[in-house]
């Protein structure tokens, strides 16, 4: 078709054109193949503008969980794009294998290792959160047998913890369906009950005790494990904040034992929580901190594993080829938009604004549940929220299946213009997440909440 063709066409026909071609050209991740082939995709975007993001029908949308809780900067801007199209013209792309290197690379590990705690102050850049995960659970199984330890292999990781889709991140997942997608084996990784502080602190006698992770390094023998990976605050499992001291005790567990802590920042880092990091709100320092997302705010592809100097000191000396690394492991220009992206979220304060846009979450969040009897569970932590939808939370009685409760209120907010996400993986589970992005002004936390406000009242009235 020639580009006069294209322009004769009208918006309605340019998006059944597209919505064809992509019903027979794309499978969609985490989406019903077969719903997509009958009903084509559900918006096809085309326009973002800070927290606003737009469709080729013109309609706009609030971006309530910043696409896939990773475009911290808002979109549109374009200082990222001016840096990519400089970067670009300059040199687009080099390789970091075989020793080569590029200065954006450079400059940007030099400005994690800054911002990252304690002395996480290497990094081995990735292009995304499954590989940086991958990556650190390749890294510390290689350094236990650097230090002649090859049988140190397993790792735990926790149930409804969501670390990715490469084969290892895959199986430190602790929800079932992606855990146990195609049969991909990874043996070695065992998912344990998570945020049970006590158990962790060494409380046999608690009822919750067989299958925490201080558990399981007892069954299998602390010799036989290499890492214990966790995000700070889980995500993608539903929005869960460990109870206070939690982390702490996990960190003292894997010290105890001699086994590493890998801590799986890729939602949390770089400000989304109110902190440079999600462990910054607990003050432990991993042994190792996966990060992607929020370092470019999804403008670009990128990720990376930043090692403490134990880890890295180890690896340092090892005098062959190290036999792992990505093409766009370094990317220049992903580095590039990295450095001007967290140049942004410094400058306009955004982990602030993240700590104090989260507060007015917090009272909309407290208006909400006092308003409808079945919003529950409410937990914010900067700009990172959920909540529970029950039949009836004082007697923890959940919606029936056939209920949809969090799928409602998602596809209602929906039809108001506002894209929100909810997890209901497990039988009874209802949970609604927002996330917007850190750019977030009061007046705009204030329309989330009124547009949640309506979903819920409609859905109230159906109920009845
Ligand atoms: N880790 C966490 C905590 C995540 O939330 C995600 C993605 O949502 C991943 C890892 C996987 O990242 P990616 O999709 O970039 O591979």
């Amino acid at each position: 078709m020639t580009s006069n063709e294209q322009l004769l066409m009208t918006t309605k026909e340019v998006r059944a054109t597209l919505s064809d071609l992509d019903k027979k050209h794309i499978i969609h991740p985490v989406a019903s193949p077969k719903r997509h082939v009958s009903q084509g995709p559900k918006i096809i975007f085309s326009e973002g503008k800070g927290i606003h993001v737009k469709d080729i029908n013109e309609q706009v949308f609030i971006d309530g969980v910043s696409m896939l809780w990773n475009v911290n900067v808002g979109h549109g801007k374009k200082e990222l794009a001016q840096i990519a199209h400089n970067q670009m013209s300059q040199m687009a792309y080099s390789s970091t294998f075989y020793g080569y290197a590029n200065e954006p690379a450079i400059r940007l590990a030099e400005k994690i290792a800054s911002l990252t705690p304690g002395d996480l102050d290497t990094i081995f850049y990735t292009s995304g959160g499954s590989e940086s995960n991958d990556t650190a659970i390749k890294l510390s199984r290689f350094y236990w047998q650097l230090n002649g330890f090859s049988n140190k292999k397993k790792i735990i990781s926790l149930k409804r913890g969501y670390h990715g889709v490469t084969v290892s991140a895959q199986r430190a997942t602790g929800i079932d369906a992606f855990r146990n997608f195609s049969g991909s084996a990874d043996p070695e990784i065992f998912n344990a009950k998570a945020h049970l502080t006590e158990c962790e602190l060494g409380d046999k006698s608690h009822p919750e005790y067989p299958g925490c992770i201080r558990s399981m390094i007892e069954e299998m023998g602390s010799d036989q494990v290499a890492a214990v990976i966790i995000e700070p605050i889980q995500g993608a499992g539903g929005v869960h904040v460990p109870p206070e001291g939690y982390l702490k005790a996990v960190r003292q567990l894997c010290d105890e034992y001699n086994i590493l802590l890998i801590a799986d920042e890729v939602i949390c880092g770089f400000g989304r929580t109110g902190k440079m990091f999600g462990v910054d709100h607990w003050e432990i320092t991993p042994d190792l901190m996966c990060i992607a997302k929020g370092i470019t705010s999804g403008y670009i592809p990128l990720g990376g594993v930043v090692m403490n100097n134990r880890v890295a000191g180890t690896i340092k000396e090892y005098n062959d080829i190290l036999p792992h690394g990505f093409t766009y492991s370094g990317h220049p220009t992903a580095c590039a938009v990295g450095l001007k992206n967290i140049e942004i979220v410094e400058r306009e304060g955004l982990v602030e604004n993240a700590h104090q846009m989260g507060k007015e979450l917090v009272k909309g969040f407290k208006y909400l549940g006092d308003k409808h009897e079945f919003f529950t569970n409410p937990r914010t932590v900067g700009l990172l929220a959920g909540f529970d939808l029950k039949k009836d939370p004082s007697l923890n009685v959940p919606f029936d299946q056939s209920t949809q409760a969090a799928v409602s209120i998602v596809e209602e907010c929906y039809q108001r213009g506002l894209l929100i996400r909810c997890f209901d993986f497990e039988p009874g589970m209802n949970i609604v997440a927002i996330a917007p992005p850190l750019i977030i002004q009061k007046e705009e936390v204030e329309t989330i909440i009124s547009i949640v406000d309506d979903a819920l009242s409609v859905f109230s009235k159906k109920l009845k």
